[in-house]
């Protein structure tokens, strides 16, 4: 927001309409440091290559992810290197991110084979107790191997690795959807604390709006590689201006309305259409269940409801109002 010396991790990704597999479409998003966006949607809607794009594993066709104001791909040699460092990706399962032959302590200890600069081979026993303390693991279990753990600690692991250098922005990619619905919350709950600790910046991609709730700063919803919606944590729950964000919250039961009332239950039809050849007009227009002929035809921009909130609904201001 302008503000540079407050923002220093920023970026933009706008990704134009000539993809050839449509994943992800135009999407301009940008994630300040120490807040967290949470990014929502089906499967297929694109934020798995959102995540490989804004790690600078994949490079987008078109459109640039920044980061500090400078377009990760075009870095070479230490600034590349660094920008490395500095984004790191949490995965979806921890068990196949994690060698099985390796054990706790070489897992951790991976990251600085590559930057020995951050934890010196003198010290880098006791960097890596320290690391595993702050994930809630024993720092006296570090010879053993992930099999051992449960899920909940498996990826406890992957965080310990995910912050061993020291990083601005981790890249969390539905962290918590492999693991048992009891230990999802406690796994959030350490990234929580580890942010506040180490004012580390969050993009956080879950496929349902209940995990990020407590966790967000802002929050954007996908649909077939397109934000659908993106606003502040209040604007999106309690004024939501998209359709597609109405439906998937009244699909969260626990996610009352803020005077504690239920939210009107909306049941999308079908699957989501194929991103490789999206519908015409709106591409939410097929299950919208408040479609109008115009959404046949013309996509719709995003239209700003408030300085901090857009939706991507020709009736974006209607529907954030009732
Ligand atoms: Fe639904 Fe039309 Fe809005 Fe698209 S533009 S979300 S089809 S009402
Ligand atoms: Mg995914």
């Amino acid at each position: 927001r302008g503000v540079k010396q407050h923002y220093p991790v920023h970026r933009h990704l706008p990704i134009g309409p000539r993809n050839f597999v449509k994943a992800l479409d135009g999407v301009d998003l940008s994630v300040a440091p120490a807040q967290t966006v949470g990014v929502i949607g089906e499967s297929g809607c694109g934020k798995s290559t959102l995540a490989r794009v804004m790690s600078g594993l994949e490079k987008p066709t078109e459109g640039k992810v920044l980061f500090r104001g400078e377009d990760i791909n075009g870095l070479k040699g230490d600034e590349r290197r660094e920008m490395r460092r500095n984004i790191q990706l949490i995965f979806q399962d921890p068990y196949s991110s994690l060698n099985p032959r390796m054990t706790v302590q070489e897992l951790v200890g991976e990251p600085f084979e590559i930057h020995p600069e951050v934890a010196p081979k003198p010290g880098r026993k006791a960097k890596i107790k320290e690391l595993l303390e702050m994930v809630g693991l024993n720092p006296d279990h570090g010879d053993r191997y992930p099999h051992n753990f449960s899920g909940g600690q498996q990826q406890r692991i992957g965080i310990a690795r995910g912050i061993a250098l020291n990083p601005q922005m981790l890249i969390c990619d539905e962290p918590v959807s492999a693991l048992d619905v009891s230990v999802r919350a406690q796994v959030v709950n350490l990234l929580d604390d580890l942010q506040k600790e180490l004012g580390l910046s969050y993009l956080f991609i879950a496929h349902d709006l209940q995990i990020v709730r407590h966790i967000s700063d802002r929050v954007a919803t996908m649909y077939l590689g397109r934000v659908a919606e993106l606003g502040g944590y209040a604007d999106v729950y309690d004024a939501t201006g998209h359709p597609y964000t109405r439906a998937l919250l009244s699909a969260a039961p626990e996610l009352r309305k803020n005077d504690g009332s239920d939210r009107e239950r909306i049941v999308l039809q079908g699957d989501p259409p194929s991103p490789i050849n999206p519908p015409a007009g709106c591409r939410f227009h097929t299950r919208c269940p408040m479609a109008q002929a115009i959404c046949t035809t013309k996509e719709p921009e995003l239209i700003k409801i408030s300085d901090t909130h857009v939706s991507r609904c020709h009736f974006a201001l209607d529907v954030s109002a009732g």
